[in-house]
């Protein structure tokens, strides 16, 4: 059994919101409440208060503020007087800071157990203890089968609601045959040694465009106006759906590779810093570890193997013959004396496949070091 997150977009109605936002009003309220009674407990009477303390006076606390705190989940109240107890272990074990107060706008998640303050209804719809009529649930995926639920954790970001479900099943991913390499692209995002390369989603280029269109709005807009915190918060918004699509993306791309191959070898880019001398490489690169980290979190549950291989002269080399040739940034294509004529990035990614699982044909590269990732 594996434990997995599912993270589901939330659509609450209006009134909903109100009711969410209020929630998270009144469990960072308690969080501050719990640190302010711990602070002056110490400071008092050097007493260190502790988790089942603080649980222990939920009840009256409750009874008091039934408009208040009366109206959510009981066991969701004790989730949050256990998060302080934890910022409070992860500082005395040198781990943390002290514990701050929070502005209570700045508290954005609730954690809940699932069938306890949070059940998923019949009808599809979240039923949250003080929240009528359940919340919708955009059900982008289904969960597994044979799925225990544990925890969800609501959380609310750039003013969207999502919940977050830890699933408990046995997930059966299985990998495909046969191996390929990977090469970072100059002119798409990725080239396969099997002869595909994969563009960088149009969609990106489109937002990165509006973008750079927001920028310099919030560059034109005047300081501390209300004009530039809008444009600001448009910005960010912005930001959070670039990462968001890219992230999509790239989760679909990693799933496809380790469906098809059961060997996977990447450059390994950390070995030898950048290789290609690039300077618009922030994007590419941001998007290249997240691809790399994907495909190795699906690899290893799908029992496919990942492998990091030295980067250096992969796109100088021709991978029929084993000749270095020197080619300018500007040339897409790999022509070779021997006859072969590639796509640059195709080329440069069957030299990282040789070098990883070997071709029959030793060209002396496959000397350079070479690792298993973890
Ligand atoms: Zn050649």
């Amino acid at each position: 059994m594996q434990i997995r997150s599912y993270k589901y977009r939330l659509r609450p109605s209006r009134a909903q919101v109100a009711l969410l936002d209020a929630m998270l009003r009144d469990f960072g309220g308690l969080y501050n409440a719990g640190l302010q009674q711990r602070i002056e407990a110490y400071r008092r009477r050097k007493l260190s208060l502790r988790y089942g303390h603080q649980a222990g006076e939920l009840k009256a606390c409750r009874a008091v503020d039934p408009d208040g705190l009366g109206r959510w989940s009981f066991s969701a109240l004790q989730q949050v007087l256990r998060r302080l107890d934890q910022t409070y272990t992860a500082f005395f074990k040198r781990r943390r800071g002290f514990p701050r107060f929070r502005a209570s706008a700045r508290f954005h998640s609730a954690t809940f157990r699932v069938g306890d303050g949070l059940t998923i209804r019949k009808d599809r719809r979240l039923g949250i203890v003080g929240v009528p009529g359940g919340v919708k649930v955009v059900w982008h995926r289904d969960l597994p089968q044979d799925a225990k639920l544990g925890t969800a954790i609501l959380t609310r970001q750039q003013g969207k609601w999502y919940v977050v479900l830890s699933v408990e099943a046995a997930f059966a991913e299985t990998c495909g045959t046969g191996t390929v390499g990977i090469d970072l692209g100059l002119n798409s995002l990725i080239a396969t040694s099997d002869g595909e390369t994969v563009a960088m989603p149009r969609f990106a280029r489109r937002a990165q465009k509006a973008q750079r269109r927001r920028q310099r709005a919030l560059a034109r807009c005047q300081r501390g106006s209300k004009r530039r915190l809008k444009a600001k918060a448009c910005l960010a918004a912005g930001s959070a759906r670039i990462a968001r699509q890219r992230r999509d993306h790239l989760h679909k791309l990693s799933r496809s590779l380790v469906s098809r191959y059961r060997g996977i070898a990447f450059e390994d880019l950390n070995m030898a810093g950048l290789t290609k001398g690039m300077l618009a490489r922030s994007v590419h690169d941001a998007a290249w570890s997240l691809l790399v980290q994907l495909v190795q979190f699906k690899a290893e549950s799908a029992g496919a193997d990942v492998v990091m291989v030295d980067p250096r002269g992969t796109s100088q080399t021709c991978p029929t013959c084993g000749t270095i040739k020197a080619k300018t940034l500007a040339e897409r294509r790999h022509r070779c004396e021997c006859g072969t004529d590639l796509d640059r990035d195709v080329a440069a990614a069957r030299i990282v496949h040789q070098r990883a699982f070997g071709s029959g044909r030793d060209i002396g590269l496959r000397r350079s070091s070479q690792r298993i990732a973890a």
